[in-house]
Order: C-alpha cells, then sequence, then structure tokens
C-alpha cells in the first residue's frame, strides 16, 4: 500500500533499519550522545536557539505551548480542526482565551490578528497553524508574527509547524516556538515531538514554569544535559537522528524543492482532469481537492489501486480528498496516485479516462520542472 495521508506518512527503509538495533537505556552515555546530535540538528533544522524533544503525538506539544507561555491570555486561530484544538486545549486547563474563528479554507487576515492585539492588552500569546492540515490551508504566519510584534514584542508566537517544518522554509525571525512532529514532514512513526524556542521564550518558561509531565522548565534543565525528565522515546531518537543526518546530507533546500515539485505535479494533473482545489491559498505540505463523495473514490484506491489518501473531516467529509507531499514521497508514488484517480473516476462514472492527469503530471515534473 501506498500510503499518502497527510500523517502518518511513510517511513524510508533506511530509518526503518536504523531503528531495529536492540533496545538501549535512556539513561547512558550512549543514547545522551544521540540525543546530543539529534538536539544540534533540531536547532539547526527549526533555525532556532533551543529545541525540545516531548514522548507524545503533536497535540501533547500543542498543550505544552499552551500551558507554558500563556501566563495571561491566549488568542487562538480556528481556521479547521488543529486550530479549534488550541482553543479546546485552553479551555480543558482553564487558561484564558480569545478565539478568531476564519471561514474553513480560507487564511486568517493580518488584520483581524493585529485587531485584536491592539484591542486587548491582556493577549501575550498566539497559536495559530502554519499549514492547518484539515483544510489545507497555508496561514500567512510570518506576516502575522512581524505585525504583532510591532505592536508588543513580548506576545509569544507560537506557530503549529507540524504540517510544515521541513516542508518548506519558514522566516523565525518573529516565531517564539515552533511546534512539529515526527510523524507528518519527518517521516517517522507517530509517539514523538518537538519544538523550537526563541531566547525570549526560554525566559518566559523559566519565570513560572507550569504543568507536570509538559513542565518544559523541567525539560529545558535536563535537556540541556542531553538527557530527558522522563523516560525518552529512545528509538524514535533514533530514527530522528537518522531522519535528520539524512536530510542535512541531501541539503534541505533540495528537499524543499523535490516537495514542491511534486506538490506542483500532482496539482497540474488533477486541475487537467477538472477537480478544484479546496483552499484558496494552499500549504505545500498537502493537496486538497473538493469532490461530492470523496469517499468512494478513496476506497477504491485502497481497493484496488493500492493507494492511501486522507478524506475531509466533519462538514468536509466525502467532500474532499488530502494526497500527502511531506517526508518520504518517491515521484512514481506521487504519479501512481493521480493516474489512479483518474481511472476510479471512470469506474465511478465521474468522468471518461483520457490519461490527461498522467500526462500533466509528467509535463509539470519532468519537463517544466
Ligand atoms: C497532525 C497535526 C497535529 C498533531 O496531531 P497529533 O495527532 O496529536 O499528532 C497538530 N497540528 C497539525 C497542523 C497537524 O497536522
Amino acid at each position: 500500500m501506498i500510503l499518502l495521508t497527510p500523517g502518518p506518512t511513510a517511513v524510508p527503509e533506511t530509518v526503518r533499519a536504523a531503528m531495529s538495533t536492540e533496545t538501549i537505556h535512556h539513561r547512558t552515555k550512549e543514547f545522551e550522545a544521540i540525543f546530543a546530535s539529534t538536539r544540534e540538528m533540531l536547532k539547526k533544522l527549526f533555525g532556532m536557539p533551543e529545541a525540545l524533544m516531548l514522548v507524545s503525538s503533536g497535540s501533547g506539544t500543542m498543550e505544552a505551548a499552551v500551558l507554558n507561555l500563556t501566563h495571561k491570555k491566549a488568542l487562538t486561530i480556528n481556521g479547521g480542526k488543529f486550530g479549534e484544538r488550541f482553543g479546546k486545549i485552553a479551555k480543558a486547563f482553564n487558561v484564558d482565551y480569545k478565539e478568531i474563528v476564519v471561514e474553513w479554507g480560507e487564511s486568517v487576515s493580518v488584520d483581524a490578528v493585529v485587531n485584536e492585539i491592539k484591542n486587548d492588552s491582556s493577549i501575550d500569546a498566539i497559536f495559530i497553524q502554519i499549514s492547518e492540515s484539515s483544510t489545507g490551508v497555508r496561514h500567512p504566519v510570518e506576516a502575522v508574527a512581524a505585525e504583532v510584534k510591532k505592536i508588543n514584542p513580548a506576545v509569544m508566537i507560537v506557530a503549529d509547524g507540524i504540517t510544515a517544518v521541513g516542508v518548506e522554509p519558514i522566516d523565525v525571525t518573529n516565531i517564539d516556538c515552533l511546534i512539529t512532529g515526527s510523524q507528518k514532514a519527518l517521516m517517522l512513526p507517530p509517539g514523538l515531538a518537538m519544538m523550537g524556542l526563541s531566547d525570549a521564550a526560554v525566559a518566559k518558561i523559566e519565570a513560572k514554569p507550569a504543568g507536570f509531565y509538559f513542565n518544559l522548565a523541567t525539560e529545558l534543565k535536563n535537556q540541556r544535559k542531553n538527557t530527558t525528565a522522563w523516560t525518552a522515546a529512545t528509538t524514535l531518537t533514533i530514527g530522528l537522528n537518522k531522519v535528520l543526518a539524512d536530510l542535512f546530507e541531501q541539503g534541505l533546500e533540495n528537499k524543499f524543492r523535490e516537495i514542491e515539485k511534486i506538490a506542483k505535479a500532482t496539482r497540474a494533473a488533477l486541475d487537467a482532469i477538472g477537480l478544484k482545489q479546496y483552499p484558496k491559498n494552499p500549504a505545500l505540505s498537502m493537496s486538497t481537492y473538493e469532490l461530492d463523495g470523496a469517499n468512494a473514490l478513496r476506497k477504491l484506491l485502497q481497493n484496488e489501486f493500492k493507494v492511501n489518501i486522507a478524506g475531509g473531516q466533519d462538514h468536509l467529509n466525502d467532500k474532499i480528498f488530502r494526497i500527502n507531499h511531506m517526508g518520504y514521497v518517491e515521484v512514481y508514488h506521487a504519479a501512481w496516485a493521480v493516474e489512479a484517480i483518474e481511472i476510479a473516476m471512470e469506474k465511478l462514472n465521474i468522468r471518461k479516462f483520457d490519461a490527461s492527469a498522467s500526462r500533466a503530471f509528467a509535463r509539470s515534473f519532468y519537463l517544466e520542472g
């Protein structure tokens, strides 16, 4: 089966092999050395002075950020399932918050955020997705961060980059906390999450330690010594070390370029068979297209073509499908996915097959680049 869902994503064989060694204890010099080198590569990946690894899925790290970086009031941007989650976390912990609701499929406007910051000086942290995975939208995080910092540099900008870090360049000049997880662009199994931190974020965390399992002040103290407060995810850390070493050997720019080419070719193919892209400002991480009855197409793709793509959530269930471009995707996986979609569409009596998808994919990927 070709796994082309926007998380979990496929794990390369070299990475699976790296994780197949004997389990080692986490309180050993051997593991500390692996942890140290992974930590340094993570800082480089984020482009930030500090990095933490947490044993959780991405949502745990979102929770840690809300708890440790909001002292007064949070501002959350809800334009989909993941933006909504920041608000749900704040609510669950009685953290005061205000939510900007954005219509699904749209990006937040910089002005809307600026207005909230100007009108409410108690807001001391903003939580926003770079790529909102439920809609495939790219939010203008860098622009939001720059404008907010002009008004009040003390406001923490927390960017959920789970489907953006390792996908495209992110300008972290004004970002204080950049979150990612193992099972998307970092092409690992689920279970490890990471965050990059600015010096200001570190100072704020240390000024008022919060939480227990996700107490980031405790983690900072430990991880600076290349150990962890609780048992480390040893095997996933070894996998992450391999992923990052390979990424830097390939060159991040080259990886970004490869993802961009696959995304472009996929979109050219789906456009060529008359499908409509759902988000107005699409993120590079995935292609999100409208299709009434998308679930029947997905089922056929799985059963007859060995391609697994994602559908939509909530009111978008059965209305959209999403194809992943993050992490480990071979060009022939992506090319087969769009061809299979075109064949499946004929089988479902949606559109006659004429090989337009394959032609557009090949032209875009190989002839136009
Ligand atoms: C996947 C994802 C998360 C984290 O979800 P988990 O299931 O907890 O790993 C958070 N934000 C975005 C944008 C995501 O795509």
